[in-house]
């Protein structure tokens, strides 16, 4: 199996790989890319480098990723010579914000109100239709908050218009959510689908930091939830994983789902599912790429929390090892810098 991208999502893939008996070949620009050091076959080249790219897709039988700015031209390239999956046409939806509302929005799935904007009059235009509180994000390559800036009620859009570089961007509604949630779904090749149990999500600065299972949600909502997951991943005919963020917000007495954003492929907020279910995210991956069979997940515990170990804090990772139930993950990445995601921890409490 190829992977594009050689971050910790890769390392994980691969890791999930080896138990099946499957060997992972990662190609990555960067040479210390954490998933190097644990798969059978490593290319570290330009994703412009037509000669590497070739020898990568004729040293597998299928190719995946593990980012969504895989781009475009480096896409369209290996797919004319192995399968690539998800399909690359995904990854034009998903790496544009306003393709991706537009498409979600013609699902008739809720987000929030949003608007395009690509110039300073039209900012004026957004923000009358959008109304304030609102948050600018910029259309592309935006992620953990950059890329955004929020105008705040009789707040300076055209200072928020510059933060973001005058960027193509979309104007969203700011969102007064009781809660943020994604799901996590996979689709087979022949067209299954199976979702993990909806998790409840904790960001700090834009990144998440805890994600949580059982989440705080009724079995309505979180059917609902998983209905909206499985009918992207149909409309998309993907295949693999691929995660929806969504928040919950009250509709009168009741509660609902407003799509944020859909990520194309493993995601953080289901790492929980290494140690915390009878199935991980990254498994079933590799088996709907490889054309197998999904496996059906189950939580293990009564309840389980992942926590993200970010810049710093991978120093004091050892405090863990001694905890009760938590599992220790450390990505082997260089140095820990500050808002990078260094490692997790996933705690499983017993079920009752
Ligand atoms: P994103 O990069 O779109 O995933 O946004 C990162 C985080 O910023 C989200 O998980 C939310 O916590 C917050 N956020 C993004 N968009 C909005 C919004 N329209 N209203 C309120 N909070 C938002």
């Amino acid at each position: 199996i190829g992977i594009l991208g050689g971050g910790q999502l890769a390392r994980m893939l691969a890791l999930a790989a080896a138990p099946l008996g499957l060997r992972c070949h990662v190609f990555s620009p960067e040479k210390d890319s954490c998933a190097f050091d644990v798969v059978h076959a490593g290319t570290c080249a330009s994703y412009e480098d037509e000669t590497a790219l070739g020898r990568f897709a004729n040293a597998v039988d299928v190719i995946t990723y593990e980012f969504e700015n895989v781009p475009a031209k480096t896409a369209a390239f290996l797919a004319k010579r192995k399968t690539v999956l998800p399909d690359p046409k995904v990854l034009e939806t998903t790496q544009d914000r306003l393709i991706e509302k537009d498409f979600v929005s013609a699902l008739k799935i809720a987000t929030a109100p949003y608007a395009s904007v690509h110039s300073a009059t039209q900012l004026a235009e957004a923000v009358k239709a959008v109304g304030l509180p609102a948050v600018l994000k910029t259309r592309q390559l935006g992620y953990d908050g950059k890329g955004q800036a929020k105008i705040a009620k009789g707040g300076d859009a055209i200072a928020a218009w510059r933060s973001v570089k005058n960027a193509p961007a979309i104007l969203e509604g700011f969102i007064d959510f009781e809660r943020e949630v994604s799901v996590v779904a996979a689709r087979s090749r022949d067209g299954a689908v199976e979702c993990f149990e909806v998790t409840e999500n904790e960001h700090r600065d834009h990144i998440l930091k805890f994600s949580r299972v059982p989440a705080k949600v009724t079995p309505a909502l979180a059917r609902e939830a998983r209905q909206v997951a499985t009918r992207i991943a149909k409309a998309f005919d993907y295949v693999g994983v691929l995660a929806v963020e969504m928040f919950v917000v009250r509709k009168g007495r009741q509660r609902t789902v407003l799509v944020n954003e859909i990520a194309p492929r493993v995601h953080n907020s289901g790492h929980w599912t290494i140690d915390g279910a009878t199935v991980s995210q990254f498994e079933q991956h590799i088996r709907a790429v490889a054309g197998w069979p999904l496996a059906k997940p189950v939580r293990l515990g009564s309840r389980v929390e992942m926590t993200n170990l970010i810049g710093q804090e991978i120093n004091d990772a050892d405090r863990w090892l001694t905890v009760p139930g938590a599992s220790v993950h450390v990505y082997g990445k260089g140095e820990a810098r500050a808002r990078r995601k260094m490692g997790h921890v996933t705690r499983v409490w017993p079920a009752k």
